[in-house]
């Protein structure tokens, strides 16, 4: 398998480049089609315990990780928390979450 550190690095900006792309306003159809991009990722990302992990974190806390994708700003938001949780467990810094759009979106500022 690839190396879990390249893949990671390679996978956040696919993932978080997603949400920064994601409409404001997206219909029914594609939030649903993006609820289940995320449960096949997690089932298919080529680091097993790292998917299965991803996997268990959506799932867990009755709900309360599920994906939340019905704007732009909140699936970003969502994903800066998933981001977050993996931070966590492998004992990374947190990110501020109110800087997600400008780090993946619109640029810093300076
Ligand atoms: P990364 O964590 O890859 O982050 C890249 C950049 O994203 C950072 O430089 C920063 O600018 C920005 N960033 C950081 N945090 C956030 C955030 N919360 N929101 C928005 N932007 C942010 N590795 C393991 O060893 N074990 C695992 O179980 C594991 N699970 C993973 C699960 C998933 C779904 C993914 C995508 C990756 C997983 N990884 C795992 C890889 C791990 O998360 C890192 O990608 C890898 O360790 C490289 O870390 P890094 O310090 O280079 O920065």
């Amino acid at each position: 398998p690839p190396d879990v550190e390249a893949l990671g690095r390679a996978s956040w900006t696919l993932l978080h480049s997603i949400t920064a792309a994601y409409p404001t306003r997206p219909s029914p159809s594609l939030q649903a089609e993006t609820r289940a991009f995320l449960g096949a990722f997690a089932r298919l990302y080529p680091c097993w315990s790292c998917g299965d992990d991803f996997g268990r974190w959506m799932r867990a806390e009755g709900g309360a990780n599920a994906p939340r994708v019905a704007s732009r700003d909140e699936f970003g938001r969502w994903m800066c928390e998933a981001h977050n949780a993996v931070n966590g467990k492998l004992g990374k810094e947190r990110f501020d979450c109110e800087r997600w759009e400008e780090r993946w979106r619109t640029g810093w500022g300076d």
